[in-house]
């Protein structure tokens, strides 16, 4: 048997259409899953479709918003109608809103919690039957370096992050038994649309953030293709609950 082999498993990632969850797709559908990806640009999700139909990977788009009610069920939905299952789920759709703590509005604070930590609850509440009633599955949670740090633009942020990985070890204990494996990645600094507005708007950070890794570059989606496919495949079995660091040594830097 081979132990990354994902031929037939089915996959879905929200924010799949573009830059780390993008990155997650072209891994899983190399590896033969089958995919659905959602996000809330059509346009966006047919670009990502092209892409990945142009690397051979056969995928399926959903228009969907994580932070509108009922979005779990909905998306739930779809995968039982278009992929007859569900064996793989990837949370990875996020947003930033970089300002001091006292310029967050409530408006600000719910879109980011609603957006990158509610979404993963009600995703996998609603995903839950369906990778039972497979015999089991994987759920894949994106962190962030701020599910470690904290910094004075990432109150927000950091506060939905963290709680990323306190709910993917709340889940794993609980499903543990059904044979459902939860992790977590949280990535360092990559680059994608995401941080390209930081960087824009930040003089020195590019340079700044290049320097305090110690590989000396800026992360790519692509280096999130080998990181999902373990995790979705059967050569993580044991693993649940934990945090995986995709960061080029930037979170173990000690020295100046
Ligand atoms: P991008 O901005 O490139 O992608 C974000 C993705 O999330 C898009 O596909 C977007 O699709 C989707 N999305 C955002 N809001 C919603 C929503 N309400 N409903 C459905 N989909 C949504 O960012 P990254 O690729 O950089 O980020 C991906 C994940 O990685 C996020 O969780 C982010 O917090 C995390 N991360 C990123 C880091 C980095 O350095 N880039 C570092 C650490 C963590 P659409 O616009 O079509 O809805």
């Amino acid at each position: 048997m081979k132990l990354f082999d994902l031929t037939g498993k089915a996959a879905l990632v929200t924010g799949g259409n573009g830059g780390i969850g993008l990155g997650i797709a072209k891994g899983l559908g190399g590896a033969g899953a089958r995919l659905l990806i959602a996000g809330r640009d059509a346009s966006k999700n047919a670009g990502a479709k092209a892409e990945l139909g142009g690397l051979g990977i056969e995928t399926s788009t959903l228009e969907i918003d994580v932070t509108k009610a009922g979005f779990g069920e909905a998306m739930a939905a779809e995968a039982e109608k278009r992929l007859g299952g569900l064996d793989i789920l990837v949370n990875n759709a996020g947003v930033s809103i970089a300002k001091r703590p006292e310029e967050l509005t409530d408006d600000d604070w719910r879109q980011v919690i609603d957006t990158n930590l509610t979404s993963v609850f009600l995703g996998c509440r609603a995903a839950y039957p369906l990778l039972k009633a497979g015999g089991g599955g994987k759920v894949i949670n994106i962190g962030s370096m701020y599910s470690l740090f904290g910094a004075w633009y990432s109150a927000a942020y950091s506060a939905s992050k963290g709680g990323v990985v306190q709910i993917t070890k709340s889940l794993a204990t609980a499903w543990a038994e059904d044979n459902i494996q939860v992790n977590a990645i949280l990535p360092g600094w990559i680059d994608t649309a995401m941080t390209g507005r930081i960087r824009a708007r930040l003089q020195g950070f590019e340079e700044a953030i290049r320097a305090r890794t110690p590989a000396k570059r800026w992360g790519t989606p692509d280096d999130f293709a080998g990181v999902a496919v373990f995790l979705a495949s059967r050569a993580s079995d044991f693993i649940t609950g934990a945090q995986i660091v995709i960061d080029g040594g930037y979170a173990i830097q000690g020295s100046v």
